[in-house]
């Protein structure tokens, strides 16, 4: 098999910005060792997140010019909405300023206080609008999805029998929805097979529980379902993504992700009740309903991205881009989440710098690391982000301390990767002089985004 290459030529180009180590020194310690706290200009490779960092298409930029900006009634408004109604077969397709304003939205309508949502794994802005609504959010994930080093093609399932035995225990009426994510973010990328999706389906229905996806990497995991899942190999991607969304009655989305553009997202949903009620919110808290929160421009981009992000070619690229970088760093030794997820490697900290203690935060050692190596920005996915103090003021760590290299979508090419893999290597052949680090500073909620730290002398 020949090399599996980028799927565009370039057309405009950004410079990055080369920086010497003393220079990282500096800049580091002037950030407080949070790499939240670096100036994107001083990095040279930003793997921090693939949301709403990719690289738009010539035709997205033409639809950028092409948008129309009228108040109501906007034409890229009703491109917008064709484009997801064909996709998803949603009736109601109401537009967000992001993915969280949509999930806003809808828990402000279904959640409340004595409801429960189950999920594979709620992403964090899922769960805090779950929360804020004043219902509770579940996780039910299939027991391999919860073993990082378990190679399995689907650990983004949902527990159906967990499932089938949490709406028996709380009743069908105080579970509005279930969702599933796809791909599972926060549980590593891991995709969600459509027989489990069916599955879930079929418990649901028969409990009279409406099913919602969150489908932020929709074309990711319908992807890794051509791959993976028996019967699926000679469908078209754009098939298989309408099978997946023809067992939902809804969906919310972050366009941030697999709609290939900066900014955008939406709520879409067969229910006229709760699609009435929607609107009335999204005129209060985003704008009319031809717009939601966006310019006519943006609707036009994500209409086009959408489009875009279902092609064969690009998901290939896509999905061995991430595979090729867990497989360099997986043939040196370096322990990452197993099998490599849709949009990025998670680096088990715990593995790579055992001798650092989670009270002082290998994830966050490494993160350093890597920038001041190689001038990768990455982030902690452990004691840093979740950690959370017991009464006595002892930290208390979640189970998995990990490091998120997240890759944006066309916007690094192959020596980009081969560079990341080199560095990640000579950061793991040093691993043994990795220190940790103490918080000095931090905040009482989402304490990642601005605390500092020192090294541990
Ligand atoms: C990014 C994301 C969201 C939230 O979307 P925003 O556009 O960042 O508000 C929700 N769910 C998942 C799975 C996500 O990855």
């Amino acid at each position: 098999m020949k090399t599996i290459i980028e799927p565009f030529k370039i057309k405009s180009v950004e410079p990055i910005k080369f920086t010497t180590e003393s220079d990282r020194e500096r800049i580091l310690r002037k950030a407080s060792y949070n790499p939240f706290l670096i100036p994107a200009e001083d990095v040279l490779i930003d793997l921090l997140t693939d949301s709403g960092t990719s690289a738009m298409s010539a035709k997205q930029w033409a639809g950028i010019m092409d948008g129309d900006e009228s108040y109501a009634g906007s034409k890229s408004f009703f491109r917008f909405e064709k484009v997801i109604r064909e996709l998803t077969g949603f009736k109601h397709i109401i537009p967000t300023h992001q993915g969280r304003a949509a999930e806003k939205i809808l828990f402000a309508i279904a959640g409340g206080k004595g409801n429960y949502i189950p999920n594979n794994t709620h992403f964090d802005t899922t769960r805090a609008n779950v929360e804020y609504s004043g219902a509770e959010a579940v996780d039910i994930l299939t027991a391999e999805g919860k073993k990082p080093d378990v190679i399995a093609p689907f650990k983004g399932n949902m527990d159906v029998g967990g499932l089938k035995k949490f709406i028996k225990e709380k009743g069908a009426e105080s579970i509005p929805l279930c969702f599933i994510t796809v791909t599972n973010n926060s549980g590593g990328g891991q995709p969600v097979s459509m027989g489990n999706i069916r599955e879930v389906k079929k418990v649901l229905k028969s409990a009279g529980i409406p099913l919602f996806l969150d489908a932020c990497r929709f074309a990711e995991n319908a992807f890794f379902i051509k791959k993976r899942e028996p019967g699926y190999s000679r469908r078209s991607l754009v098939d298989i993504a309408q099978e997946m969304f023809s067992y939902a009655d809804g969906c919310t989305m972050s366009a941030k992700k697999d709609g290939l553009v900066n900014m955008g997202g939406f709520l879409a949903l067969n229910d006229d009740n709760i699609a009435r009620q929607a609107r009335n919110l999204l005129i209060v808290t985003e704008g009319f309903p031809t717009y939601g929160g966006l310019a006519g421009r943006d609707l036009e981009a994500i209409a086009q991205g959408l489009e875009e992000v279902l092609e064969e070619h690009y998901l290939t690229y896509r999905i061995r881009s991430v595979e090729y970088l867990g497989e360099k760093l997986t043939s040196a030794g370096v322990p990452i989440v197993q099998p490599p997820g849709g949009h990025a490697i998670y680096i088990d900290a715990k593995g790579f710098a055992p001798h650092i203690p989670v009270h002082e935060y290998p994830g966050q050692a490494i993160v350093c690391a890597l920038y001041l190596a190689g001038g990768i920005r990455s982030v902690e996915i452990g004691s840093v982000m979740f950690g959370k103090y017991d009464s006595t003021g002892k930290l208390v760590s979640p189970s998995m301390e990990l490091v998120r290299l997240a890759i944006p979508r066309r916007v690094y090419t192959q020596s980009h990767i081969d560079y990341v893999a080199e560095v990640v290597l000579e950061v793991f052949a040093n691993r043994r002089r990795l220190k940790g680090l103490r918080i000095t500073e931090e905040a009482p909620v989402l304490r990642h985004f601005t605390a500092k730290f020192k090294p541990v002398s």
